[in-house]
Formats: structure tokens, C-alpha cells, sequence
């Protein structure tokens, strides 16, 4: 299947046929809680406009997704009881990608009430 903005969920998030839980929104970003939630409060920061991946990004779209990361990371602080955030974000398939437009996944860590990764 060929990725495009048609048959994009995430496009579809940004243009509201589909419902997403917003954590943050601007005229360039968007940022919603992932379905899978592998922590409480897992969050995709995405740009509005359709990009597949890292590569593809331009400096301007990159900086205004970037800019408002710290705004976005600091809202999931206040927000829950965290006590640290990995920042992630996987490009290609063989990479994890399962969804082709771009997003950096903000993952909220619980310390050892925490059961993502390594222990
Ligand atoms: P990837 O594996 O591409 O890095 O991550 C895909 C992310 O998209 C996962 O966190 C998954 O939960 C999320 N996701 C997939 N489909 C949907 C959806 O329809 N709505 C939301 N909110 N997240 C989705
Ligand atoms: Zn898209």
C-alpha cells in the first residue's frame, strides 16, 4: 500500500473526521494521546501538514513541531504524577513505523509502577 494524506488516520485526526483526545493544538501541531497508551498519558505530537517521516520534514515544519515539544512535555507533567519522559520517534517501517505521517512519540515514565522497556 502506498502511504498518501488520502488514506492518512492522522490527516483524518487533523481535519477532525476522526477523534483523538487533544493534548495540545496550534495552527502548525497537534498533539493526542496515543490509542495504545504503553504509559498513561503516551502522546503524538504531530505536524498539521502530511509528511511521511523524518526525512521529509523542512527545517520550518520541524521547528514549529519542535518548538512546542517543551510546552507539550511540560503540560504532561503538571498533568501526572511522572517522574520522567522518553522522547521517540521511529521512521520506516523496519524502524516500527506502522503509522507514515510523521509523529514523536512523548511516553510519561512511573519509575516501578512503570512496565515499559527495560526494568
Ligand atoms: P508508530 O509505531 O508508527 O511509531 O506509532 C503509531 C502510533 O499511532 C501508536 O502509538 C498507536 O497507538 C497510534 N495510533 C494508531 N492509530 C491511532 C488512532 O486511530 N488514534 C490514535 N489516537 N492513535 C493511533
Ligand atoms: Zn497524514
Amino acid at each position: 500500500m502506498t502511504h498518501n494524506k488520502d488514506n492518512c488516520i492522522f490527516c483524518k485526526i487533523v481535519d477532525g473526521e476522526l477523534p483523538s483526545a487533544k493534548v495540545f493544538e496550534n495552527e502548525h501541531v497537534l498533539a493526542f494521546l496515543a490509542l495504545d497508551q504503553v504509559t498513561k498519558g503516551h502522546t503524538l505530537v504531530i505536524p498539521k501538514v502530511h509528511k511521511e517521516n523524518l526525512y521529509e520534514l523542512t527545517p520550518e515544519i520541524a521547528s514549529n513541531l519542535f518548538s512546542v515539544v517543551p510546552t507539550i512535555a511540560n503540560a504532561l507533567k503538571n498533568a501526572y504524577d511522572l517522574v520522567g519522559l522518553n522522547t521517540l520517534n521511529n521512521n520506516g517501517a523496519e524502524a516500527g513505523q506502522t503509522v507514515f505521517h510523521y509523529h514523536m512519540h512523548l511516553i510519561p515514565r512511573y519509575g516501578k509502577k512503570d512496565d515499559f522497556g527495560a526494568k
